[in-house]
Formats: C-alpha cells, sequence, structure tokens
C-alpha cells in the first residue's frame, strides 16, 4: 500500500524529517534503547513533533534519564513518567514494529505535483531528494537563490545575479546584476542619434557627434546670425541676403550684402557704365558713374542743341499725327452740319475785332470730291456788316482736286436751323450754283488765302433773335452740296 506523503504528515507529523530541511533529527531516536522516565499514558504524537523541534531537549533529557536514572528534573516531569520506552512505543506505535512499518511505507516525492515520478519507501526518501531534480538547492556561485536542479543550467547562464557574462559590444566582463546595470550605459553600444539624424553612433561618441557632425545639429550663419540644422545651411548661405558679395562691376566699394547690392549698382557703384541722361536726344556718351557729372559739364552746349533737333523732329512728328487725326475724322458726306457754340461770347467778340471769320472744319463733297470749307462773320461783313450774319464757302485744296472738274459747279445750300421746331422745319435757307466764271470755283492753288463765296446778309440779327435760332447759346448751320444740281451756265 502506497500511502501520500500528506497522510502520513497528517497522521504522525513528522515535519523535520519531511520537510527538505534535513539537518533536524529524526524520530529514530526515540527507538534508543536507554529507558526514558515513563510518560503519561495520555501522550500523544504531537508532543513527539514539540520534541523534534527543539531535539536537543530530547536528547538531554534522555540523557539525563540514562545518567542518573534519577527523580526525575522538572522538564522531564512534564514529558515522560516512568514509563518504559516498550510501553511508550506500544502506545504511539500500534502492532509490531511500527516504525519499520511506518519507514517502509511507500511515498511519492514531495515533488510528485511538480512532475517527479519518483516513489518509494519512506525511508528512501531523504536519499531521493539529494538527487531529485524538482528539488530545489542553492545556486553554486553564492547568489542567495534556492533553485530547482532541473533549472540550474537555465540560472547560471542567464539569470544568476553572480554569473560571469560579458557585454556584447565593449566585451567587458560582469556579473549578471553588473551587466544590467551597465545594459544601456554602454559606450560601445550602437544607439541612434538623438537628433533623429538618421545615424546610429556608439553611445559614448554621442555627444562628440551631436556637436560636430550630426546633420541636424544647430549652426548659425555666420552673417545673419540666424540658426539652420547642419544640412541646411549651405542651401541657406546661398540665399542669406547678408551674405558679402564682391561688386560684379569690380569696384571699390568692398562687400556689399547680397540684398543691398542690387540698390548699389543703381545708385552707387562708380565702376557701372550708365549711359548720359541725354541718350533720348541722341547723346552716346556711357561710362563710369564718377564721369558722368564731367560729362555732363563739358557737354552742356552740345546736350542743348540736340534738345533743339529732337524738339524739332518731335514737332514735326506732332504735325503728321495732327494731319492723320484730322484725316480719319474728316466728313466726306457732302453735308456739313456746323455747331457754334458759345455764340454770344463768339457774338461779341464779332462785334469788338472788325472782320472776325468763323471757320467751319474742312469737309470733303465725297470720298474723291473737293474739299470745302464754310465761314461766318457773325457780325456780318461786307453790305450786312453790324446787322447780319454772313456765311460764305471756300474751296479749299484738296487731295484729289487733279482729278476732279474745275470751275467747281455744285449748288450749295446753306440751312440755319431753328432748335425745337418740328424735325426738318423751320429754318433759314440759301443756296447758289456757282458761277464757272467766278474765279472763287477756279481749281484752288496751295495758297491758303482763297476767298470764299456765299451770303453777306444770311440772316439779319434781329431775326436771328426773333425766332429760335438760338438755343443753349448753341446755332446750328448746315451746308449741303448737291451734285446732281449742276447748272451749266
Ligand atoms: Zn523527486
Ligand atoms: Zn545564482
Ligand atoms: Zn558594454
Ligand atoms: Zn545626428
Ligand atoms: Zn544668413
Ligand atoms: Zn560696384
Ligand atoms: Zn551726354
Amino acid at each position: 500500500m502506497v500511502r501520500s506523503l500528506a497522510q502520513w504528515t497528517k497522521t504522525l507529523s513528522f515535519p523535520s524529517r519531511l520537510s527538505p530541511n534535513r539537518n533536524s533529527k529524526d524520530c529514530s531516536t526515540l527507538a534508543s534503547p536507554v529507558p526514558p522516565p515513563t510518560p503519561p499514558r495520555n501522550k500523544t504524537h504531537n508532543n513527539c513533533a514539540t520534541s523534534r523541534s527543539s531535539s536537543s531537549t530530547v536528547s538531554s533529557s534522555h540523557s539525563s534519564s540514562a545518567n542518573s536514572n534519577s527523580s526525575p528534573t522538572p522538564g522531564s516531569n512534564n514529558n515522560n513518567n516512568n514509563m518504559p520506552i516498550t510501553e511508550l512505543e506500544q502506545i504511539i506505535y500500534p502492532g509490531p514494529d511500527p516504525k519499520q512499518a511506518i519507514m517502509g511505507s511507500l511515498v511519492f516525492c514531495i515533488h510528485h505535483k511538480q512532475g517527479c515520478k519518483w516513489s518509494d519507501e519512506l525511508r528512501k526518501l531523504k536519499g531521493h531528494l539529494n538527487a531529485c531534480k524538482h528539488d530545489a538547492t542553492q545556486c553554486p556561485n553564492k547568489c542567495g537563490a534556492q533553485i530547482p536542479r532541473v533549472m540550474m543550467t537555465d540560472h547560471l547562464q542567464y539569470t544568476c545575479t553572480m554569473r560571469r557574462t560579458r557585454c556584447e559590444f565593449c566585451q567587458s566582463e560582469f556579473s549578471g546584476a553588473g551587466l544590467e546595470e551597465h545594459n544601456g550605459s554602454c559606450g560601445q553600444e550602437p544607439v541612434y542619434c538623438e537628433a533623429k539624424c538618421g545615424q546610429r553612433i556608439l553611445r559614448g561618441r554621442m555627444s562628440l557627434h551631436k556637436s560636430k557632425d550630426c546633420a541636424k545639429r544647430l549652426r548659425r550663419c555666420a552673417h545673419c546670425q540666424r540658426e539652420f540644422s547642419a544640412d541646411t545651411l549651405p542651401l541657406h548661405a546661398a540665399q542669406c541676403p547678408r551674405a558679402p558679395l564682391a561688386c560684379p562691376q569690380r569696384c571699390d566699394a568692398g562687400p556689399i550684402a547680397r540684398a543691398e547690392l542690387e540698390a548699389h549698382l543703381r545708385d552707387e557703384c562708380t565702376s557701372l557704365a550708365v549711359s548720359c541722361s541725354f541718350k533720348e536726344a541722341g547723346c552716346r556718351f556711357k561710362g563710369p558713374r564718377q564721369m558722368l557729372d564731367a560729362h555732363l559739364e563739358s557737354s552742356a552746349a552740345a546736350h542743348l542743341s540736340l534738345m533743339v533737333a529732337l524738339s524739332s523732329r518731335q514737332g514735326q512728328q506732332i504735325q503728321m499725327l495732327k494731319s492723320a487725326v484730322s484725316k480719319l475724322s474728316i466728313n466726306y458726306t457732302g453735308t456739313l452740319l456746323w455747331k457754334i457754340t458759345d455764340w454770344s461770347a463768339k457774338m461779341s467778340e464779332a462785334r469788338g475785332k472788325d472782320g472776325l471769320e468763323l471757320i467751319s472744319p474742312p469737309f470733303y463733297t465725297s470720298q474723291y470730291g473737293y474739299k470745302l470749307q464754310a465761314s461766318m462773320f457773325l457780325n456780318g461783313n461786307g453790305p450786312g456788316e453790324n446787322t447780319h450774319v454772313s456765311v460764305y464757302i471756300k474751296v479749299l485744296p484738296g487731295e484729289y482736286d487733279a482729278l476732279l472738274k474745275w470751275p467747281f459747279s455744285h449748288s450749295i445750300t446753306f440751312t440755319l436751323f431753328e432748335q425745337g421746331a418740328q424735325s426738318g422745319q423751320g429754318g433759314v435757307a440759301e443756296s447758289f450754283v456757282p458761277d464757272p466764271t467766278w474765279e472763287n470755283f477756279q481749281r484752288p492753288s496751295n495758297e491758303p488765302d482763297q476767298l470764299g463765296f456765299g451770303f453777306p446778309r444770311f440772316i439779319s440779327h434781329e431775326l436771328l433773335h426773333s425766332r429760335p435760332f438760338i438755343k443753349a447759346d448753341t446755332v446750328f448751320l448746315r451746308v449741303k452740296v448737291d451734285p446732281s444740281k449742276i447748272v451749266a451756265v
């Protein structure tokens, strides 16, 4: 029959024998042949356990009994009386040789639950425990740990704080505890740069790297004093507005900040060739700025004559432009509607100034026809002087005169409109057909002072004011040429 150790300990309570502490004495001392004082009848095995926890007490009581066999000491008095040991054993272990029976019982190893399959007589348990791979023993490195034998190799290799080991980076030797302390501070361990430049650096060289090589270390631009990471500084240097540059014209101004170079070249640089300010007038001088003042001083007369020539060229251009503009705006319809504004002012001027003639814009009788111009004496002329308004027509030298028939023979009608009257109604009209013998209608020479032909007494001042010819100080005179009414005389 195999009884579990737990059962035995419950019944017999042999803690020191069954515990791994194999230093304590076992119960076999009880079987000593020395007769002890007789124990009390009601003595239990628990007393045995008690005496076991302090075995010296038991053995001393045994020896004292053996030596003197006299009256019991006060201490031994409690343990036993005068009962002989055989009798006591009879009480504790009923049956024949009970100790032998117990020691011969089959038990499991105390590490049965951890997986030890050992099972044998109880007396062999101690021997087994000395070899059981699940039983804990002192670490041979004296780290203080109690380690089951089965895990000892692992402990010695990896976890023992007293094991000898090497740092994989610096190859220094450490105890296990020392290596743990060393980890994270080994100077030979490559670690990523803290500034995130992407490099792996030996920890011991990190501060040197960060101050000397790291692409992300901050560096100050020597010119503008702003800070940049080392890898972007060259880019900045190529643009830094405070970086000194030599003048591209090689003047002797010395280094100039990039931001100020443009202004230097524009306003200050003495080497840059500048043009004379009379360049537009034709002066071809070009030279360093410092020579310009001298040039201006010495060339005043030349500059003046250049300016005169320029002004005359411009005058001609203005004339050409004027004639181009007037050509564009000239009337080729054969009918001129002449609007005369500021009538009263012009009238008073005419009264004060003898012979003041108002002239109309020139117009053509057709696109390639005769060029005509009307004129008006507000205060009259000839027989109408001071009483009438006189109107005339003049033939001007035109572009196509060479191709036209001469003398001019189209009928001309002058109409002075009444304003506000129903359309086409009202007004004063006079017409004539030129007499081919009249000087005025021969082909005009280029002399501008051709005389006109018309009506000195076109409308009396009296009539002019009695009907609405003048409104808003404005008068409308129509001059109409009718080529169909050619009258041969
Ligand atoms: Zn075992
Ligand atoms: Zn250890
Ligand atoms: Zn190391
Ligand atoms: Zn770095
Ligand atoms: Zn800078
Ligand atoms: Zn310069
Ligand atoms: Zn000049």
